[in-house]
C-alpha cells in the first residue's frame, strides 16, 4: 500500500494544489490516493493507469470462458419508487421474468440488516440471496 496516487503520470495534471518546493526549486509532486478511488487519486488517473496495465492484470486474475445463467435460476430484487399522496416510499418485489413472477416482500427481505441501518433504501440483497429467498418463499426449488 501506498498513500501516493499510482498513475506515475498524476504530477503531468500540473494543478495549482500539486505545487510543492522553494522558490528556484518548485516541483509538481503525485496527489494522495483518496478512499473513493482506491489507489489513485481520480478517475482519470485510474484510468491512465488501467490502460497502461489492464494486460498485467488480466493475466495475473486469469481469463474465463462464458459464463451462463439459466433463466429458471435468474432471481432478482428490485426496489420501486413509489408516491403514495405526497409520501414516497419503496416497494420491494422478488422478480423471475422467465416464471413470470414479481411478487412483493418485504424491506427486511429485501435489504441486509446493515442497508436498512444506513437507511439506503434502493440497495438490495445480491441475485444469490434472492435465489435463497425464492426458495426460502416455496418460489423455487432448491438445486
Ligand atoms: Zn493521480
Amino acid at each position: 500500500m501506498s498513500e501516493w496516487c499510482q498513475n506515475k503520470k498524476c504530477p503531468e495534471k500540473k494543478t495549482q494544489t500539486q505545487i510543492r518546493g522553494t522558490k528556484g526549486n518548485k516541483y509538481y509532486q503525485s496527489n494522495k490516493a483518496s478512499g473513493y478511488y482506491g489507489h489513485w487519486c481520480s478517475m482519470g488517473c485510474r484510468e491512465q493507469w488501467w490502460n497502461e496495465h489492464k494486460d498485467t492484470c488480466i493475466n495475473a486474475v486469469g481469463f474465463i470462458d462464458k459464463q451462463v445463467l439459466p433463466l429458471e435460476d435468474a432471481w432478482y430484487v428490485k426496489a420501486d419508487y413509489t408516491w403514495n399522496s405526497g409520501d414516497c416510499n419503496y416497494l420491494y418485489f422478488l422478480v423471475n421474468k422467465n416464471k413470470g413472477i414479481k411478487q412483493q416482500i418485504t424491506r427486511e427481505q429485501a435489504q441486509s440488516p446493515e442497508d436498512i441501518e444506513r437507511h439506503i433504501e434502493y440497495f438490495t440483497i445480491d441475485d444469490t440471496q434472492a435465489r435463497e429467498l425464492a426458495i426460502e418463499l416455496g418460489l423455487a426449488q432448491a438445486s
